[in-house]
């Protein structure tokens, strides 16, 4: 059996070599390094792809969120509305302008924000709604949409883990998350589902008039050369990574289709076990898989992650600290939250090797593994 990882990035690259040797090949040849036609070309076929009639490219995801705030003119001391149950970087964007984040809870079943805990934390002050769509799954964006809409707000998305993923509206509509809000941001970071092999981020949004303002914050608020209009940042997505990232955009469905298989082979595996839930899947969208974390009852959940470990299966706690009890936002209350589902899950969840390269022979193993240690 091969060795196991939580991500397999190489055999990923082995498959698909020849055409994206040559795509960086061709790019050094041309020397365009920054900007250029291998660029427009790759963002044109991402707003094809996410259904976005703009996408503007930048250097990360954490950066993509940032210029995101920065085009809607948000103010220190705005209040923006977001999990705690997520990765850092989206309330770091937040932290960063002195705008005021938020804490509330999550979806027990999607780890999304909980439509609920927004409507009860808005204030005078609210601004914007970050909703997360955490390890692949969509947040509830009808609702959330809907709240915004009755509250004047804006919706970011933070769609760093789920790129790919539809969404379906009641009346039947499909959408693809990170088109839905008023912005969206993705993260290309290697490990992301549509990974570069370095640092990259997008931003999409279908309105043209921040589609301009993105575009100047992320180029040193220039909209003409030399003529600086307002205060922006430096955030750019090179060419060598728009010519990887071209390549493995046509291959995306086929890896979220792997993810999927894979997630449906650890679903069977686990089926019906009174310690563990498998992952909640929303019936109105298609889970995309970036993780495949399992909540634990009643089984030590760090000794399980030392337990596998020991027996060469890779697993990883997302997050082990929720962002409301980082020292980071101590100056912003974090410390004056209260928010037990929140907690609950940081003590309970665990991420299983999920990529587009698994193979039986591993999941049988990593399964039985978990089995092992949850039914002795
Ligand atoms: C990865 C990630 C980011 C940040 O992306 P970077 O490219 O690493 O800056 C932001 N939000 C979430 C939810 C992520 O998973």
């Amino acid at each position: 059996m091969k060795g196991l990882q939580m991500v397999d990035t190489k055999t990923q690259y082995q498959k698909i070599k020849k055409e994206v040797d040559e795509a960086v090949l061709g790019v050094l040849e041309s020397s365009v390094f920054i900007g250029g036609k291998v660029l427009g070309d790759f963002v044109d076929n991402l707003a094809k792809y996410n259904g976005s009639k703009h996408v503007i490219p930048c250097a990360n995801g954490t950066d993509a969120l940032q210029i995101a705030m920065m085009a809607l003119d948000l103010q220190p001391g705005d209040e923006v509305i977001t999990p705690s149950f997520t990765y850092i970087a989206t309330v770091e964007a937040a932290a960063v302008l002195r705008l005021k984040p938020v804490f509330v809870e999550v979806d027990k079943h999607t780890f999304c924000i909980d439509p609920a805990a927004i409507e009860k934390a808005i204030t005078p002050k609210t601004k914007a709604i970050v909703p997360v769509h955490l390890y692949g799954q969509s947040a509830d964006m009808e609702t959330i949409m809907a709240i915004a809409a009755r509250h004047h707000l804006y919706v970011i998305e933070d769609n760093a883990q789920a790129i790919g993923c539809d969404y379906t509206f009641s009346d039947g509509s499909v959408k693809k998350t990170g088109s839905i809000g008023h912005i969206g941001t993705t993260s290309f970071y290697p490990s992301k589902n549509l990974g570069a092999y370095g640092d990259g981020g997008a931003i999409f949004t279908d309105d043209e008039t921040l589609a301009a303002k993105l575009k100047m914050i992320a180029h040193h608020g220039q909209s003409k050369r030399y003529y600086h209009d307002v205060v922006g940042c430096n955030s750019r997505l090179d060419a060598v990574q728009a010519a990887i990232l071209d390549i493995k955009l046509k291959h995306l469905d086929g890896y979220i289709g792997a993810r999927r298989k894979a997630a449906d082979y650890y679903d069977t595996a686990f089926a019906n076990h009174a310690k563990i839930t498998t992952p909640y899947r929303a019936a109105n969208n298609k889970h995309v898989f970036h993780q495949y974390t399992l909540i634990l009852d009643g089984v030590d959940r760090d000794g399980l992650h030392s337990f596998l470990a020991e027996n060469g299966v890779p697993s990883m706690i997302y997050y082990p600290v929720p962002c409301h009890k980082q020292k980071m936002f101590d100056a912003f209350g974090g410390s004056g939250y209260t928010l037990p589902l929140t907690d609950w899950l940081t003590e309970r969840v665990i991420s299983l090797p999920m990529h587009t390269e698994m193979e039986e022979e591993q999941q049988a193993f990593i399964a039985a593994k978990v089995l092992e240690f949850v039914n002795k």
